[in-house]
């Protein structure tokens, strides 16, 4: 069935379903801070005034294909751990002051231990993005990512706005009565289920105890606008856990934080951290001076358990997602997978070619030469902002020495359905037409050197949209927006 059309409603309808949008956004904390902020004042986060239509059977493949995704990436980290490590090394050539540096500071951690982690228990909180194929009516996987995954805090928000609305009648230009049916929209459960996965690590850290006296230690980025997305995750370990967080960048750890006997504590009250959760560090810009490098360093050599570790963060690079495309490797990766998720992992792939010397990057180098209007090219970066699109890409790689094109991907454009829904950015509305991107939260708790994993949860999703007009879709980045999903059969 096709969905129901996005609700019609008169000029000054709008305005009030406007104007209860913005109170219930600032109540609530759907809201971010804006570019030059003072510490007082925050804007409501760009969102969607409705959801967005998404086929409830492609929700669900999503939904179950997440902990075998989980599972996979944390088969790269822990069961082809040499794989993986030649693949970074490769990778590190190619780009020595990111890659290389973080793959350098898990070398000498290694080394100082002899050839073993301090923790060997990890925590992962991923999510795995996806676009809809409207070609084949299929969720194709955009990216796989690992470190910093964020959002999971304002969908749950935006869920409860758009149902609120709903129960409100303010989607009913009428009879003020619900436009849809709840069950339809719902609410991602993503704030409660990241900061279980948190709690949980805290328990392991505590030799399977509830202590409630160990907490967890943020590293955030300064200047962070995206902090309310973080901070309802604190409040959720506080409320459901009675788990106390600090917030420290990677500039402030050293002066705030003890290492004594491995274990990490922060200076002032003496508090042990059971985890370090990275908001921060995932990308170069994370890293202003050579401090940050050395606080990263201090934190992974400590008993906390590390959300990523670095090795997990460095699995969730594009390129070890090209290779995880492969079906044999992917096989080998999974061995007890049976037929029909193999098959459901493999149809959300589309192709993505490496650009080395390999027979398949000689063809991929061809095919670019010829028409490149089918694909985007991705660096190892994550973040948004990094890719090259379409037409840019010949004179992108003109640019570069062709021995330095391995450090980039290829990938196929998936050509996603379009919506007119109406997005709003501080008081302005812009009705265009919008592609969305589903991402669905993942937690794992796994033994990084043995592979066994102690616990696994699909934790909610997430919608981002954009105009289709746009390339990129960063919501902290100013692109993209917060939406929610209207499922339909
Ligand atoms: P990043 O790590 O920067 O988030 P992504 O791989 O997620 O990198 O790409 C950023 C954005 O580019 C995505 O959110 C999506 O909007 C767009 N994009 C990426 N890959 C594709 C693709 N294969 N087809 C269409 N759009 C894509
Ligand atoms: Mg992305």
């Amino acid at each position: 069935m096709a969905p129901k059309g996005f609700p019609e409603l008169l000029k000054e309808h709008e305005d009030e379903l406007v104007e209860s949008l913005l109170h219930w956004s600032l109540s609530n904390g759907l809201i971010m801070y804006p570019p030059n902020y003072a510490k007082y004042q925050a804007n409501n986060a760009p969102i969607t005034l409705f959801p967005t239509p998404f086929p409830k059977k492609l929700y669900e493949n999503a939904i179950e294909v997440q902990e075998v995704f989980n599972e996979l990436y944390v088969n790269v980290i822990s069961k082809e751990k040499e794989w993986l490590i030649a693949k970074i090394k490769e990778l590190s050539e190619f780009d020595q002051s990111f890659t290389g540096e973080l793959f350098n500071i898990y070398q000498k951690i290694l080394s100082e231990n002899g050839g073993k982690l301090k923790q060997e228990l990890s925590l992962g909180l991923f999510r795995s993005d996806y676009m809809i194929n409207s070609v084949d009516e299929t969720i194709k996987q955009i990216e796989f990512n690992t470190i910093s995954v964020s959002f999971g805090g304002l969908s749950s928000k935006v869920g409860k706005l758009h149902q609120y609305l709903n129960n409100s009648g303010y989607y009913d230009d009428k009879y003020s009565m619900k436009y849809y049916d709840n069950e339809h929209i719902p609410i991602s459960n993503s704030i409660n289920k990241l900061a279980k996965g948190i709690n949980e690590a805290n328990y392991y850290y505590n030799d399977q105890t509830h202590n409630t006296k160990t907490v967890i230690l943020f590293i955030i980025q300064e200047g962070e606008r995206n902090v309310f997305d973080q901070r309802h995750i604190e409040y959720s370990l506080i409320e459901n856990h009675q788990l106390k967080s600090y917030r420290l960048s990677l500039e402030k750890v050293q002066e705030e934080v003890v290492i004594n006997n491995d274990k990490l504590y922060i200076k002032q009250t003496m508090d042990e951290v059971s985890v370090v959760y990275y908001r921060s560090g995932y990308g170069p810009n994370d890293y202003t001076s050579s401090k940050c490098w050395e606080s990263r360093y201090l934190l992974e050599k400590t008993l906390a358990i590390k959300c990523p570790s670095i090795l997990t963060q460095l699995s969730g690079t594009k390129k070890i997602q090209q290779i995880l495309t492969n079906e044999e490797i992917l096989k080998k990766l999974l061995p007890k997978i049976d037929t029909k998720t193999y098959n459901q992992l493999l149809s959300t792939f589309v192709k993505i070619y490496p650009l080395d010397d390999s027979e398949e990057g000689k063809y991929a180098k061809k095919i670019i030469s010829e028409d490149s209007s089918k694909f985007v090219l991705k660096p190892q970066r994550e973040g948004g902002g990094n890719n090259i699109y379409k037409e840019d890409i010949p004179k992108f790689l003109q640019k570069i020495d062709e021995k330095d094109w391995g450090a980039y991907i290829l990938m196929e454009l998936i050509h996603p359905p379009k919506y007119s829904n109406k997005i709003i950015r501080n008081d302005e509305i812009y009705n265009e037409d919008i592609i969305s991107e589903l991402g669905i939260f993942g937690s794992i708790i796994f033994n990084e050197t043995t592979g066994e994993i102690k616990l696994n949860f699909e934790s909610g999703h997430l919608l981002r949209s954009k105009f289709s007009s746009s390339n990129e879709g960063g919501v902290a980045a100013g692109f993209g927006c917060v939406d929610n999903i209207y499922l339909y059969e």
